[in-house]
């Protein structure tokens, strides 16, 4: 069972997210963890904060006790399984959609449709793999019919996300499409205009207050399935997130 800290971190963030969503800035009652100290760019982090075991077990516990068993919005009653997200618990870099399909559904694995399998390239062509990073989505059901999200589900589900997002502490957040990237930056631009630029994300939940992760929108691999023609423009986006990481672009000499 959670305890009553971790239910009043989830009943404040809830509300923060509310009030994002209304358009309010809302007196921050808790502070946000401390942004990790980060080696050299390119480089595995050394910070003091929780190690990689102690965030495997946080995930696991918010999946287990939290999500797996979660009623909170309609979609609890016709998804198959519910979809948390895997990759490494202590990511540099995290991929978030915008909801499970309906492979994702049958399997309780983020991303493992035909989309999913494109997202393996991309990730493959920046010199990662799908276990160095993590994947995950802003629903943890999946909406009959692949429909958007509706507000009230984003409002339900999103602080399992941003709690995902305390834990694993990553460097740059990669919103795939444009529900995660108006989700997570409490915008109504198209993702055509969020593109091709860096915004921030700042966990404490508030626009400016506390420190904040790089964000890249992009388009989503779904979208890209169906528009091969834009597949550059994501090309273009991920570069930008490599050269943050400090990762090589494979067209550039050493
Ligand atoms: S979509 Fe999120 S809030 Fe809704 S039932 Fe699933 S886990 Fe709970």
């Amino acid at each position: 069972m959670p305890s009553e800290l971790s239910q009043a971190k989830a009943a404040l963030r809830q509300q923060l997210l509310a009030d994002r969503m209304l358009g309010l800035k809302s007196v921050p009652i808790v502070p946000p963890a401390p942004r990790p100290v980060h080696v050299e760019a390119g480089k595995a982090r050394t910070d003091d904060g929780p190690s990689t075991k102690e965030k495997a077990e946080s995930l696991k516990g918010l999946d287990d006790t939290q999500v797996k068993v979660c009623t909170k919005c309609s979609l609890a009653q016709t998804r198959t399984h519910t979809v948390f997200g895997q990759g490494h618990p202590a990511a540099r870099l995290v991929f978030v959609g915008e909801a499970p399909g309906f492979e994702e559904d049958r399997q309780g694995l983020a991303f493992v449709g035909r989309a999913g399998q494109l997202l393996t390239r991309m990730v493959a062509a920046m010199g990662l793999t799908r276990d160095e990073v993590f994947i995950c989505n802003v629903l943890k059901c999946r909406p009959p019919g692949n429909r958007d999200p509706a507000a009230d589900e984003i409002l339900a589900c999103g602080p399992y996300l941003m709690e995902q997002l305390q834990i694993i502490q990553p460097e740059v957040l990669v919103a795939l499409g444009a529900p995660a990237a108006k989700t997570l930056l409490n915008t109504a631009q198209s993702i055509g205009k969020l593109r091709g630029r860096f915004h921030e994300y700042y966990p404490s939940g508030m626009e400016g207050f506390g420190p904040s992760i790089p964000l890249m929108p992009t388009y989503h691999p779904a979208y890209l399935l169906r528009n091969p023609s834009e597949k550059a423009k994501a090309w273009e986006d991920l570069q930008m997130v490599m050269d943050l990481l400090g990762l090589q672009r494979p067209n550039k000499t050493r």
